[in-house]
């Protein structure tokens, strides 16, 4: 807070990855996820600076000092642009028995081809990672010297857990695996049921890691190209 006005100001926001720091510990949860932080200087957001006047004289949630509106609201204004920091956890989600896709069996497209009907259900597993990603942002803000701007969320809110399907890096359903009870695709993303059927896109994981998926995607797309190509040659396919 208070810091001075730079030359910069404006011009960009910072945006750090911050990768998954407890491998091999002993958790309450398996896996892992990262932390995506922002903030920084950046331009100011359409509406009102980020929503400042919500803050306007509570000395950034310490103590009240008076204010909301004209000098106090200006002065700050100033005082806490930049102050603010944000954190994103992102996490892996592990593959459960409720969660799962089937053909709905009254709903059809304007094909007439029966539409796809999601079963989702988040776990103890989930809700304990994300119970440690906000003790963990707020253990960051107070070695920072900062103050945390929301409360902790309730163990009956999920911590905070976003919806499932919210975020951008659902994958599978047309998972691999070793057996047609329980998975669509072989190990080359190659159908159980149909041998010239190939899935080459995000639907063979088998589960999420943390980490962006295209890369993962593009190389199993690569690999399962190569084996039709080599399946070809052979007369296999
Ligand atoms: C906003 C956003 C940001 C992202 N950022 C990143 C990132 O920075 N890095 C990263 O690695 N990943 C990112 N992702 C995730 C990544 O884009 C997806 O995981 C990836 O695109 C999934 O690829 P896909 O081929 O499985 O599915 P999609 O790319 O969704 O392709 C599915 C295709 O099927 C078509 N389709 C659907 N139904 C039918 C039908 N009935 N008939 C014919 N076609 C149909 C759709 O039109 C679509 O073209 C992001 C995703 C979003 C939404």
């Amino acid at each position: 807070m208070d810091s001075l006005p730079h030359n910069e100001d404006g011009a960009s926001g910072s945006h750090l990855y911050m990768p998954w720091w407890l491998d091999n510990r002993k958790l309450d949860f398996p896996r892992g996820y990262h932390i995506e932080i922002g903030g920084g200087r950046r331009m100011p957001g359409f509406g009102t600076l980020g929503g400042v006047h919500l803050i306007s004289g509570t000395n950034g949630g310490r103590q009240i000092v008076g204010g909301g509106y004209g000098k106090q609201l200006k002065d700050d204004y100033r005082r806490f642009y930049g102050a603010f920091v944000s954190f994103a956890g992102r996490g892996e989600m592990i593959p459960n028995a409720d969660s799962y896709c089937e053909l709905d069996p009254a709903v059809v497209d304007r094909w007439g081809i029966p539409a796809l009907r999601f079963h989702f259900k988040w776990t103890e597993y989930e809700f304990q990672q994300v119970k440690h990603m906000q003790d963990t942002f707020r253990a960051i803000i107070k070695e920072m010297g900062g103050t945390p701007m929301s409360a902790m969320p309730s163990k009956e809110s999920g911590y905070g857990i976003e919806a499932g399907g919210r975020i951008i890096h659902e994958l599978g359903v047309t998972r691999m695996g070793n057996s047609p009870r329980s998975s669509v695709l072989n190990g080359h993303c190659q159908a159980h049921d149909v041998k010239n059927l190939f899935v080459a896109d995000g639907g063979p994981f088998v589960s999420q890691a943390d980490k962006n998926p295209t890369w993962t995607i593009l190389a199993l797309a690569m690999r399962t190209s190569e084996y039709i190509a080599d399946a070809r040659r052979k007369g296999e396919l």
